[in-house]
């Protein structure tokens, strides 16, 4: 290894293209999407029992994307849209490169990796919260300590915005014209690059079988077929992923009207008690709004208050949000 990493130096690394650099970046921003339609999907077998942990989405996310990004950057020192784009991450030393991640700085790309799009996202959320509330006028009625503090969330999320995006551009300009070895503003935080990844010496079909034969096959041999198994599916998803976005941009314009119309779902017993009246305060319809996950009609200021603070639809307890409701214009 250490002859190897000899001919590393400042100039002499073998840089990746920008485009390898941005299709990984795209990758790794894919995962997320990913991530929620497959829970959402699960959890729609039965969105009763499990409708709540949707909103733990995002921690549930935290959760798996540390555990991918860990196994990863112990096992090949790079996350896995690094790996998935045979890229690996090397220690820049006084504008030397080092061959191998040092531990401190394998922790410190795992919490970056982790942790920073999970509180970009947070940031995000709460900035787009606090920003539709004022336009409610609801915040009329908080306290000015509390008001002030909602302007910093949206002030400090446009501010973080333009400087990150401003810096991310700067770092691309920079690597393009070979002025930077870093592709990108965590990587330059962290003294940190992107090179080639060795190629990866694995057990063939015909060594297995020779294993098998004389006997020398072992459980260090199982786990390895087990952890390739795993990882494997993972990448193979990931490439999927990535057709299948492609597969849907290029046939959005598939005319869905020759498919046949399916028979409209039945009425539920509960449905025929709140006939013409609201469920939540058993009186005539004041502004008819629906609520779009269930289809139950209500007051808007009845279901307004109860979206807001408890979430979910009253009568059927499926997640529901503000953007959910609709007018409907019956008078
Ligand atoms: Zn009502």
């Amino acid at each position: 290894m250490a002859e190897k990493g000899a001919h590393l130096t400042g100039t002499a690394y073998i840089r990746p293209s920008i485009f390898e650099i941005i299709a990984q970046e795209s990758l790794a921003s894919t995962l997320e999407p990913a991530f929620n339609k497959i829970l959402s999907f699960l959890v729609s077998f039965n969105m009763e029992r499990y409708g709540h942990i949707l909103k733990w989405t995002d921690e549930g996310y935290l959760i798996f994307n540390a555990l991918l990004q860990r196994y990863y950057l112990k096992k090949y020192s790079a996350s896995f849209s690094e790996t998935f784009y045979g890229l690996k991450r090397v220690t820049v030393h006084n504008s030397k490169l080092k061959e191998r991640l040092t531990s401190k700085k394998q922790m410190l790309s795992l919490i970056l990796i982790v942790t920073f799009p999970y509180l970009k996202n947070k940031l995000a959320q709460y900035s787009l919260k606090y920003k539709l509330q004022e336009v409610d006028n609801l915040a009329s009625t908080e306290q000015n300590r509390e008001k002030f503090f909602h302007k910093c969330i949206i002030k400090g999320h446009s501010f973080f915005f333009i400087i990150y995006e401003t810096l991310v551009l700067y770092s691309y300009i920079l690597y393009v014209s070979e002025k930077s070895m870093y592709p990108s503003p965590l990587l330059r935080l962290l003294s940190v690059t992107l090179t080639y990844a060795d190629p990866q010496s694995a057990l063939t079909i015909t060594e297995l079988l020779r294993k098998i034969k004389y006997n020398s096959f072992t459980i260090s041999d199982g786990w390895n077929i087990f952890q390739r198994i795993v990882t494997g599916s993972l990448e193979l998803g990931a490439f999927f992923l990535q057709f299948l976005s492609w597969w849907s941009q290029e046939n959005y314009n598939m005319n869905i009207m020759n498919l046949p119309a399916p028979s409209p779902p039945k009425v539920p017993n509960i449905a025929q008690q709140y006939k013409g009246i609201c469920p939540l305060c058993h009186k005539p319809h004041r502004i008819h709004t629906v609520l779009m996950v269930s289809g139950y009609v209500f007051c808007y200021q009845c279901i307004l208050s109860e979206v807001r603070i408890k979430k979910r639809c009253p009568v059927t307890h499926y997640p529901a949000k503000e953007d959910d409701l609709i007018r409907l214009y019956i008078e």
